[in-house]
């Protein structure tokens, strides 16, 4: 029998697991079962890191907003908006994400505001490239669709679950979700259930400016995300790199 080791993994080895990310994840073959995704020991036979690294990544890509676009990007491939203050606004956010992606098992969240279009997205995408096993990235247009579709089949507290769960949630572009006070509040209780745990469950919110946030529909977060104790707060001045003329 396969025991299936996620539990195992994720609640008695999370330092095995960060430091065989660190050093394997993408190696191929995989040095511990050459790619046959199972291990024995003691007789038992368990599923290898590998395949429990895989089958999060498919679970966590189901309910990401990602494209193929989004996909390849990393931080290299950001150039310099606006001027050089603007540009170490993106620089210091980028940062701050990039030691997030690494350090994901008890760190700070971040919240990002600047205008659309000033890297925020980029920069999102970047950090989850690096841990697509152990985050989600989703915008909150996307999200708002997946709650609709769960609502019609029934699976809405399934996918609260795994936004609650996942080791890394990235909600991108708070605030688009305009217009739905159900959504908001969808949203509003994941943030809720995932600030119980702090550290152990990094979140990173992006949006236009703090008005999102001061509307009435997320005022039981509103505190949470000013936590100035978890939360790192990053404002991003550069201007948008669509309209920009230089
Ligand atoms: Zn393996």
């Amino acid at each position: 029998m396969i025991l299936n080791s996620r539990k195992l993994w994720r609640e008695s080895n999370s330092a095995t697991l960060k430091s065989w990310i660190e050093n394997h994840a993408g190696t191929r073959p995989c040095p511990m079962c050459g790619d046959v995704g199972i291990l024995s020991k003691n007789g038992n036979t368990f599923q290898c890191v590998c395949a429990y690294l895989q089958e999060e990544a498919a679970l966590y890509a189901r309910f990401s907003s990602m494209t193929p676009a989004l996909a390849s990007l990393s931080i290299a491939h950001l150039r310099q908006n606006g001027d050089n203050r603007q540009w170490r606004s993106v620089l210091d956010a980028a940062r701050a994400l990039a030691w997030l992606a690494k350090n994901f098992d008890s760190t700070q969240w971040v919240l990002l505001s600047g205008a659309r279009g000033c890297g925020k997205t980029h920069i999102m995408a970047a950090a989850y490239n690096r841990i697509p096993h152990s985050a989600i990235y989703t915008s909150a247009i996307y999200l708002k669709d997946r709650v609709f579709e769960a609502m019609g089949e029934e699976t809405l507290n399934e996918y609260k679950r795994v936004l609650v769960d996942v080791p890394v949630l990235m909600l991108d572009d708070l605030g688009a979700e305009n217009g739905s006070d159900f959504i908001k509040a969808t949203i509003s209780d994941v943030i809720m259930e995932r600030y119980a745990h702090g550290r152990s469950r990094p979140t990173v919110i992006s949006m236009n400016n703090l008005k999102v946030i001061e509307q009435p529909a997320y005022e039981r977060v509103r505190d949470r995300l000013y936590d100035v104790d978890l939360i790192r707060y990053f404002p991003i001045t550069a201007p948008s790199y669509r309209t920009r003329t230089n």
